[in-house]
């Protein structure tokens, strides 16, 4: 038995004063000493937060008992600790930003909803193609096996990615899915606006699907990035293929650092071995940046640090402090 639980959940609901609710629900979470971090808009809610077994299911008994959030499905994930520091509420314009200059009511227009063994299937049809409406760092870490990627830094820039290569879907049936449920909502309903016939979306995302006992993760390649200290989750409980590749040398790799340089701080896979080979740096640049964590957190001094980078063949330039 788990000591404590990770909810995920949202629900598109209209909310009237977003900030005066955010205010007493930080109130509400914090006496239940819940972690994590919520958003809510006049749209809805969306959340993930962290707390003890009891605290959490005092939480979900309490809004399923608001006549608003009745209909809130909790995912939840077991673990051991918190992987949350700090309990957030933030009022927002809107839960997840496609900037549209025409926004979408998930619930007026939205793909219809597929369950964990409709989008099995769909994954194996040949006139269906499975879009990931993720993060480019969050497909590199684990997708679904033959998911199309799109070549995007963050999700406001999907529509026009799509616009761009509309051809190569028009035709075909078209699936989305994301981690839990909540973007698909929102860009399923757009590419209906945008004209694609037969829009589907996974119901409950990624995180579901995992869950599911049917399916379980089937045809899921690598783990699930989350955004949360845990950073990454299993999903497939039929096989574990490693998709994700070292930043540095392409070996088969799940294991996500920050680059050490705090002003650019890009999240990238890299084994211990090649954190400290490279200074925990995902550039030249990087690794001599003035600020370098790796070079502070390891009390390196300014000798040891030119000795790392000229064994790696680069120049070392004394920093400008
Ligand atoms: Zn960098």
């Amino acid at each position: 038995m788990s000591t404590h639980q990770v909810l995920l959940y949202y629900l598109y609901v209209p909310i009237d004063q977003p900030e005066d609710f955010a205010k007493e629900h930080l109130a509400f979470c914090k006496s239940l000493n819940l972690k994590g971090r919520i958003l809510v808009a006049r749209e809805g809610i969306n959340g993930t937060l962290a707390g003890t077994v009891a605290d959490t299911n005092a939480y979900m008994e309490a809004m399923h008992q608001d006549d608003r959030f009745k209909d809130i499905f909790f995912k939840i994930d077991d673990c051991d600790s918190v992987p949350f520091k700090k309990m957030f509420v933030r009022p927002r314009r809107e839960l997840v930003s496609l900037k549209l200059e025409d926004d979408i009511n998930p619930l007026e227009l939205t793909g219809s909803y597929l369950s964990p063994q409709e989008f099995r299937d769909a994954l194996t049809d040949e006139n269906t193609v499975v879009i990931d409406a993720r993060n480019d760092y969050e497909y590199d870490l684990g997708h679904f096996r033959g998911a199309v990627r799109p070549d995007i830094r963050s999700f406001r820039e999907l529509p026009q990615w799509i616009r761009d290569n509309k051809e190569a879907f028009m035709d075909k049936r078209v699936v989305t899915y994301c981690t839990g449920g909540i973007r698909c909502e929102k860009f399923s309903g757009w590419l209906v606006r945008e004209g694609f016939k037969d829009v589907g979306q996974l119901h409950g995302g990624i995180a579901t699907y995992g869950k599911d006992p049917d399916v379980r993760g089937d045809l899921w390649d690598g783990v699930m990035y989350v955004f949360d200290e845990r950073i990454s989750v299993p999903v497939n409980r039929v096989e574990h293929v490693v998709v994700g590749k070292d930043w540095f040398d392409g070996t088969p790799c799940e294991r996500y650092i920050n680059c050490a340089n705090p002003e650019c701080n890009r999240q990238m896979l890299c084994s211990e071995e090649n954190e400290h080979t490279f200074l925990g740096g995902c550039s030249h640049d990087c690794r001599i940046h003035p600020r370098n964590r790796y070079v502070s957190e390891h009390n390196l001094t300014l000798t040891d640090w030119q000795e790392r980078i000229e064994q790696l063949g680069e120049t070392f330039t004394v920093p400008a402090r």
